[in-house]
């Protein structure tokens, strides 16, 4: 499991418990235990299936150009989408990477869209 995902940023009181929080602060819940979990691009056939099985209180599945992509800061990884992967290409991602703004930019105009 990565430290990253068990220790708080410095300075950070809550442990990012809502989407919200995490969308907002771009940081995973310190309270997560799972590691997140990543697509294997070269293994997913972009069904998006995992898309749906993800549950809205985490959301985070979205499509990156043709990728299908998971934010890390946003999976819990309670692996609901593994379940729901046809060819199964999910895995565990203990070296998981912060997210580049520009894909966090895309989450926050999805989800404005959404809330609409
Ligand atoms: S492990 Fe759970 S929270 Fe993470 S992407 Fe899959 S369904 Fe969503
Ligand atoms: S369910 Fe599997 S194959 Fe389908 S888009 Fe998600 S990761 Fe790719």
């Amino acid at each position: 499991m990565s430290q990253r995902s068990q220790q708080p940023l410095e300075g950070a009181a809550a442990p990012a418990a809502t989407f919200e929080q995490r969308l907002n602060e771009r940081r995973r819940n310190t309270e997560w235990k799972k590691d997140p979990r990543r697509i294997e691009p070269a293994e997913c056939i972009g069904c998006d299936s995992c898309m749906r099985a993800c549950p809205p209180q985490f959301s985070a599945i979205y499509n990156q150009g043709l990728d299908v992509v998971i934010v890390p800061e946003l999976c819990n990884g309670c692996a609901k989408c593994v379940q729901a992967c046809p060819v199964d290409c999910i895995y565990p991602d203990a070296e998981w990477q912060p997210t580049q703004e520009s894909l966090w930019a895309y989450v926050e105009g999805q989800v404005n869209f959404r809330d609409q």
